[in-house]
């Protein structure tokens, strides 16, 4: 079974309220989540506290489930908006600690708990819009992959989720500016062809390779250009090509994703985990949420 097709039968049997396929959610992303939260917080302790909201939160929101998002996004998505609540509670007034965290939206704007989209401010895109563009970004990420254009996948990152300049992405890569224009150029056509063919999406501009903008923040905040977990696990084990073992060195230690890194120190733990604290914690997700569970429509 192929893994999307595997995924979504597991959340449909939640969406039963399936108690096993519950449990099987949780014994499979805790760990990555728990790494996931750890990167901010040092208590291993409040970390697991917003696992735990977060499995919480993930049932309550599941009427509103977006099939069209994998469960990792989703799940990571929902952690993260608890972690910028988490210290935004706890630091506030220290304007220091809200800007590592990049908190450029305005709380008013949040509409929904736990909703991973509600950073979209009302006058943005439509949900239906940004679905449509996340589709397209997804299949050029795709594409570059196939076609091994990894270098402009590495440039438009710079751009998109670094907020790098022309001359600074020249300079780390050892490119000429023309150069980086160039491929700037030739990636906006692709994203123009691909928004063309899809209805709906609005037309990619020069202004939507900075990192402030729509698609700066869609890119990072729905992973775009993430590896699979089992891609990472090969990487661990320096089982890939020289390409794309540095466009992964590029992804995880300068772009610093969050999520990836969260993958590898899971991967890395393997074995070694303690297994008694993970059963400890599994138990308590599921304990605090298996109410929601019986509650789901059928
Ligand atoms: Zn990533």
């Amino acid at each position: 079974m192929p893994a999307d097709e595997a995924e979504s039968y597991l959340i449909e049997a939640v969406q039963r309220g399936e108690p096993q396929a519950w449990q099987e959610v949780i014994e499979r992303y805790q760990g990555r989540l728990v790494s996931f939260a750890r990167r901010m917080l040092a208590e291993r302790s409040e970390a697991e506290d917003l696992v735990q909201e977060t499995f919480l939160g993930f049932l309550r929101s599941l009427p509103r489930y977006d099939a069209s998002r994998s469960l990792e996004t989703y799940l990571f998505a929902i952690l993260r908006n608890k972690l910028s609540d988490h210290v935004r509670r706890r630091y506030a007034g220290q304007r220091q600690s809200l800007d590592q965290l990049e908190l450029d939206e305005a709380p008013e704007a949040w509409v929904d708990e736990d909703t991973p989209s509600r950073h979209v401010g009302a006058q943005e895109m439509l949900a239906a819009q940004r679905q449509a563009l996340v589709h397209c970004l997804r299949q050029w990420v795709e594409q570059c992959t196939e076609q091994g254009r990894l270098q402009d996948l590495i440039v438009i990152e710079m751009l998109v989720v670094l907020g790098l300049r022309n001359k600074e992405v020249a300079t780390d890569l050892d490119l000429t500016e023309p150069a980086v224009a160039g491929i700037k150029f030739r990636v906006l056509e692709q994203w123009r062809r691909l928004t063309q063919a899809a209805s709906g999406v609005p037309e990619c501009a020069e202004g939507d390779l900075a990192a402030e903008s729509s698609v700066g923040r869609i890119w990072r905040e729905e992973g775009i250009s993430c590896l699979k977990r089992s891609t990472l696990g090969r990487y661990l084990l320096g089982a890939l090509d020289d390409d794309w073992e540095q466009y992964i060195d590029f992804h995880v230690r300068q772009a610093d994703c969050d999520r990836c890194n969260a993958n590898l120190e899971d991967l890395r733990a393997g074995d070694e985990r303690d297994e008694t604290a993970r059963q400890k914690l599994r138990e308590r997700c599921f304990a605090s949420s298996v109410g929601f569970l019986s509650r789901a429509p059928t």
